[in-house]
């Protein structure tokens, strides 16, 4: 049975969840005997413009990203969004809180000829183009990238937690950060990353979005019960978990 050709492109975000694939080190190259890489700029110089699998990296900040996503699209069968960068915006989301004239300005300062360059109020990959399947997280969990691609190789559906980071934290025997006086955004975030910085003694900061069924009316008994403020919590949710400031959003 030939390999699937997969091809990796990246659009706005800093190449971190790209270092994490190349982080597989000999894992990779297990990976790769059940696919093709077939372009992938970060390590490789050949293109193709056949394959089977798109995984894309990165926010959609500019009106020709659009178009060159879309074509992406057009060639992929499947289409994977890799990170919270493409999965919901991830941190470039921040910009869309302010005009984009000020974007340009806090960037380029006041007068850097810039006006002249395209910028565009940022979309998650799935507010261009249908998104088949996310990898999450700022970076994503290069263990959770490879099982994933291993099950697209095989055929087979992904299975992705819908539960919160809290159960991976009570299964690793985490201190909770709450008790550690710090608002921790574990109860609302997906789980799949192992409770990575709780186990590291560092609060859920959200980046792999939110769970199945998160209750953010349910946060006030644990504010209340923790003397933290809602503005506290708010704050905390505007780096990923709402990107718009429109509420809590689902990556
Ligand atoms: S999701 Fe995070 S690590 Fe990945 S490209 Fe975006 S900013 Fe970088
Ligand atoms: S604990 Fe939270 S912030 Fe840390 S990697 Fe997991 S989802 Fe992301």
């Amino acid at each position: 049975m030939p390999r699937p050709r997969v091809a990796i492109f990246d659009f706005a975000g800093c190449e971190g969840c790209q270092l994490q694939i190349v982080n597989l080190e000999e894992a990779l190259l297990d990976l790769l005997r059940v696919v093709d890489v077939v372009e992938w700029r970060e390590a490789m110089s050949e293109q193709s413009d056949v394959f089977d699998i798109a995984v894309v990296e990165g926010a959609i900040t500019r009106l020709e990203d659009e178009e060159r996503l879309k074509r992406i699209r057009q060639k992929a069968p499947v289409l994977v969004a890799l990170g919270s960068c493409a999965s919901s915006g991830g941190l470039n989301k921040l910009k869309n809180r302010m005009a984009m004239s000020e974007a340009r300005r806090l960037v380029y300062g006041r007068d850097g000829g810039v006006s002249r360059l395209d910028t565009a109020p940022v979309k998650a990959v799935s507010e261009v183009v249908k998104v088949d399947y996310l990898v999450r997280g700022c970076p994503i969990d290069r263990r959770e990238f490879s099982y994933v691609v291993r099950c697209l190789a095989l055929g087979r559906e992904p299975f992705i937690p819908g539960y919160p980071v809290c159960v991976e934290c009570r299964i690793r025997e985490n201190a909770c950060r709450w008790q550690e006086g710090e608002i921790c955004l574990g109860p609302l975030t997906r789980a799949g990353c192992g409770a990575a910085c709780p186990a590291q003694g560092a609060a859920c900061l959200g980046c792999r979005g939110t769970c199945d069924d998160a209750n953010l009316e349910g946060m006030a008994s644990v504010l209340a019960q923790y003397g933290k403020s809602r503005e506290e919590l708010e704050s905390r949710l505007a780096v990923f978990l709402d990107p718009d400031g429109k509420g809590v959003s689902h990556a």
